[in-house]
């Protein structure tokens, strides 16, 4: 998605807005996101401050993602700031991206900003009942035939602990 930034430069002070719709089609490095449910719609500005190109914008999407116990898609409503500098004078430094051409691509940036926007842990309920460790049945949808008289080595040691106590 290329925006047009040529009747920016050498015009210091001057914006443009900015309204987007990006589809982001690659979810390559983020094996949660299911899909997205809408394009990614970024409006905002870009505006030259002292020749730094700044965009200065607000994105929002819907998608899913797979809930963190069960995997069953859930949906996830974003909003997120996106501003980046961009500049074709010599002082960049890291947080200015140089650009060589007269127009800027933004597909990147909203990338970045959307997947680092979602949150880490993400569940479908409060109460997720999660997927069965042994067989993989989806423990909201009933209960399986595995043997649930399995202790988990945690409560052992807690047991060991009560056990002490009772005998003192
Ligand atoms: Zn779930
Ligand atoms: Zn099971």
């Amino acid at each position: 998605m290329r925006v047009d930034i040529s009747q920016l430069f050498g015009h210091r002070g001057k914006s443009i807005p900015i309204d987007l719709s990006i589809d982001i089609n690659d979810t390559e490095g983020y094996p949660d996101v299911v899909g997205f449910l809408e394009p990614v719609k970024i409006k905002g500005t870009l505006t030259n401050i002292d020749d730094i190109i700044v965009l200065d914008a607000e994105g929002d999407t819907l998608l899913n993602v797979s809930c963190s116990r069960c995997l069953a898609p859930v949906n996830v409503k974003l909003n997120f700031k996106l501003y980046e500098m961009f500049s074709k004078t010599g002082n960049i430094d890291e947080d200015i991206e140089a650009v060589t051409e007269d127009s800027i691509d933004l597909y990147p940036y909203v990338r970045n900003e959307v997947f680092e926007n979602i949150p880490m842990k993400i569940v479908c309920k409060d109460d997720c009942k999660g997927l069965c460790p042994s067989c993989g049945k989806n423990l909201n949808e009933g209960n399986c035939d595995c043997d649930t008289s399995y202790i988990n080595p945690k409560f052992d040691s807690l047991r060991a602990l009560f056990n002490v106590d009772e005998e003192v």
